[in-house]
């Protein structure tokens, strides 16, 4: 996996209102720098990084996204502006949102007054489960451009496949989303909540395969079967809910492996998805909780510590089944 520019904590955006320093490219040691391989793209995360230092993941379709987002599921819109200029601040530059979440137009508020450009901030958003209809994709695209106040997203997801509606066509929505890569408002695209068989049919059916599959992934839901597929596929994986909601941090193991590395338990599964190679983006609406789920470049766990974590899987998962959800928003 490649690994390529990378933006460091603690930095806010250039602002002249502010005065603040902007977030450049800054050299990453040679150890962390591999090829995007088959074999390899798990590899990611595997040394120590200088403090608040977060690696940049090669996308199949050659952009680079943070490995370390931020995520902003249930932040009501009242608080998401304020949120997203917080974790701009502390250091993050990747935000993910969905225009299911109500709040897309205040995460384009935080960006806007953080200061940064655009090119600096590395923003995803999702197609709603009711518009996967290829027209109504084209209107909920261009309304979430619109809501964002951006000319394009870095990467625009199907948030779920929905496989019991629409006749079972996710094929036709997944065109559409190829039409506004074609048309630059997507830098990239990718699917989330996909299992594999619906990712055999987006291969074999269309031209392009999605760059990233997000899906829920922690400590009690290893997904071995769903990663493996796309490191297979240079699909990346992200890894939503990566602590459960906070439901893996009272886990013995999780508790006992914090005491060792004199970490948090939320640092410390934060850190095992990144040397999995997955791309994370916690939500918090805590400063404090923002500042710790970043600041996890500047230690590591061993080979034990990865298994005992990946051992407390039980196939347990907190969000729905993606092969029967089918909840569509009134
Ligand atoms: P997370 O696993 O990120 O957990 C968030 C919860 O944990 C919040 O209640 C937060 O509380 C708490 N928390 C955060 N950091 C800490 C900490 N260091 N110590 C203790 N508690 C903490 O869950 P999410 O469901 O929000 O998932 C993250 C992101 O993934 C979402 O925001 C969204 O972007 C994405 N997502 C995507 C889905 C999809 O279908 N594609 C589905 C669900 C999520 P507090 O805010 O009070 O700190």
């Amino acid at each position: 996996m490649d690994l390529g520019p990378v933006c460091t904590g603690g930095r806010a955006c250039g602002s002249p209102a502010t005065g603040r320093r902007s977030c450049g490219p800054v050299e990453l040691p040679p150890q962390v720098i591999s090829t995007r391989d088959a074999e390899e793209w798990q590899l990611v995360g595997d040394s120590e990084l200088p403090a608040g230092t977060v690696p940049a993941v090669t996308l199949n379709d050659g952009h680079t996204i943070p490995q370390l987002g931020f995520g902003v599921f249930q932040i009501a819109p009242r608080d998401t502006a304020a949120a997203t200029l917080e974790a701009l601040e502390i250091g993050y530059r990747h935000i993910d949102t969905a225009e299911m979440y109500g709040n897309e137009k205040e995460v384009g508020q935080g960006v806007a007054r953080s200061g940064c450009g655009r090119s600096e901030v590395f923003v995803t958003s999702k197609l709603n489960n009711g518009f996967h209809r290829p027209d109504d994709a084209r209107r909920a695209f261009a309304r979430t451009l619109d809501d964002l106040a951006f000319d394009y997203v870095d990467l625009f997801l199907i948030h779920w496949p929905l496989p019991t509606l629409y006749g079972g066509d996710y094929v036709s929505t997944w065109n559409t989303l190829i039409e506004f890569q074609r048309d630059g408002r997507a830098r990239s695209i990718g699917v989330s909540n996909f299992q594999p068989h619906h990712l055999d049919r987006l291969r074999e059916e269309t031209e392009v395969v999605p760059a990233v599959n997000q899906v829920e992934v922690h400590p009690f839901l290893i997904q071995e079967t769903v990663r493996s597929y796309g490191a297979t596929h240079q699909i990346a994986t992200e890894a939503w809910s990566p602590i459960a909601q906070g439901l893996v941090l009272g886990d013995p193991t999780v508790a006992a492996l914090a005491a060792k590395v004199g970490r948090t338990p939320a640092q410390v599964v934060l850190r095992w998805h990144l040397q999995r190679g997955d791309i994370v983006f916690p939500k918090s609406v805590a400063p404090s909780r923002m500042r710790e789920n970043f600041e996890i470049f500047d230690f590591a766990l061993d080979g034990d510590d990865m298994a005992r974590i990946t051992s407390l899987n039980r196939d347990q998962r907190i969000g729905p089944d993606p092969d029967t959800f089918d909840y569509v928003p009134a």
